[in-house]
């Protein structure tokens, strides 16, 4: 492949690969957060590029509710035969801050067999490779069985405009697409090796609760038993104790399918022997102490802050926790809300929800999607699995997989698991792993999209 040589540097990039890599630094070198950034300027150079390409005015829209924070929406037209394709990813980045940087965040650095700048993992890179994606459909003169529909979006990262939610709620007819591609899945790579290509499929849910404990306060040296410390941490005690049952949907049991391919000796023949019905739960119990696995199977909740008490002699009269929840998808938020109140079981410890949870459904794992995804993965990583996935962060999918449009988190593009810097200081992707995402993206959209 041709990405191979551009490793190691001494070949020439083909175009295709010479256009991503000018649209990619074009991108990371535009300021896109939320504090000082401007997200439509780099929708707007989008655009252009799009627009000079032949695409028509009318298919190239840049919209938004804010003036620095509008959204990129185009539109390769194919036949009609079959509802669009939607490719997703946002456009805005985290803050850096330079003093914490090898290289200048918002200068795009090639380096050693690496991409440097915000954004190069975290959203810029499939931004990127989606857009000279379809630029190069166009040219081959490419007209699939479906319209493909990209979305380059505002605010996926923090800021009051995010995009996925604007776009599905006031533009739904624009975005509108039997499914969809976007971040959230990436190919994991361990001790140098390429062990797994994600596909992630559905997200846990994100709750928080508040916790307050009431009690008489006063003076430390006339101490009574009503002490909201005491309740608040008796409290505390049975919520650690309790433990959600294991539940697998149809992602988590292709997640533990897969993994038990990649995991070898104990670990794998525990991972098969909770798909068995009802789920071994000596195998539960051992997989439970690995958190990424205890994740995947049931809902989970943890303690996060602990607030009370101003001064050494006083006894507060309120002591306060907020318990962070990950439902699984699927599960009701105000059931949890009841057995958390349940669990409590004092009535001396309100219980209060603190954000509106966020649901949304799995998406469907269709032999179309998995067979593609699988197929490609073949070609260009032989032997490499391909591993649906439970999110346990939080993408824009949920936007669109609550309006019914079910999305999958997938990229190709690989990274070393123990390497994560996204929102971190010398955020970087190899640029290997960057060519041969684009090549994958690619061949998927041309085969998804027929
Ligand atoms: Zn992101």
């Amino acid at each position: 492949m041709q990405a191979l040589d551009a490793e190691t540097g001494t070949t020439p990039l083909a175009d295709h690969q010479q256009l991503a890599r000018d649209i990619f630094r074009e991108l990371i070198e535009i300021d896109t957060t939320d504090t000082s950034g401007d997200v439509t300027a780099a929708a707007e150079a989008v655009a252009r590029r799009l627009i000079d390409a032949g695409f028509p005015e009318e298919d190239v829209r840049v919209l938004g509710p804010a003036p620095r924070k509008s959204n990129l929406v185009a539109r390769l037209r194919g036949t009609g035969a079959c509802r669009p394709i939607l490719l997703l990813a946002h456009l805005d980045v985290v803050d850096a801050r330079p003093e914490e940087w090898a290289t200048p965040p918002f200068t795009f650095v090639e380096q050693d067999g690496w991409f440097y700048g915000r954004g190069t993992t975290d959203d810029k890179a499939m931004a990127s490779i989606w857009v000279a994606n379809l630029l190069r459909l166009k040219r081959e003169g490419f007209t699939p069985d479906r319209d493909v529909v990209l979305a380059l979006t505002a605010d996926e990262e923090c800021g009051d405009h995010n995009g996925a939610k604007w776009l599905t709620g006031e533009q739904r007819e624009l975005i509108d697409a039997e499914f969809g591609i976007n971040e959230g899945g990436i190919g994991r790579i361990k001790h140098g090796r390429r062990i797994s290509n994600m596909v992630q499929a559905s997200e846990k849910v994100y709750v928080d609760f508040e916790l307050v404990a009431h009690g008489t306060g006063g003076h430390s040296s006339l101490p009574t038993p009503d002490n909201a410390i005491y309740h608040l941490s008796a409290a505390l005690a049975r919520v650690a104790a309790y433990e959600f049952p294991v539940k697998l949907g149809e992602v988590a049991r292709a997640f533990f399918e897969r993994m038990a391919n990649v995991e070898s000796g104990p670990t794998a023949d525990d991972l098969r022997a909770v798909l068995r019905t009802p789920p071994d739960p000596e195998a539960a119990a051992r997989l439970s102490r690995i958190p990424q696995y205890n994740g995947m199977m049931r809902t989970t909740w943890t303690v996060t802050r602990l607030d009370a008490g101003q001064s050494n002699n006083t006894i507060p009269q309120t002591a306060r926790a907020v318990v962070n929840c990950r439902l699984l998808p699927g599960e009701s938020p105000d059931e949890v809300r009841r057995l958390l109140v349940e669990t409590v079981a004092d009535e001396r410890v309100e219980v209060r929800p603190l954000v509106a949870a966020k649901p949304s459904p799995p998406s469907p794992l269709t032999p179309e999607l998995m067979g593609a995804v699988e197929r490609i993965t073949e070609e260009l990583w032989p032997g490499v699995p391909v591993v649906p996935t439970m999110g346990i962060g939080g993408t824009d999918s949920l936007y669109f997989r609550q309006a019914g449009i079910p999305m999958y988190g997938v990229s190709g593009l690989f990274f070393d698991v123990d390497d994560v810097r996204a929102h971190n200081p010398d955020e970087r992707i190899s640029v290997r792993s960057y060519f041969e995402g684009q090549e994958f993206l690619y061949r998927l959209v041309r085969a998804l999209a027929g």
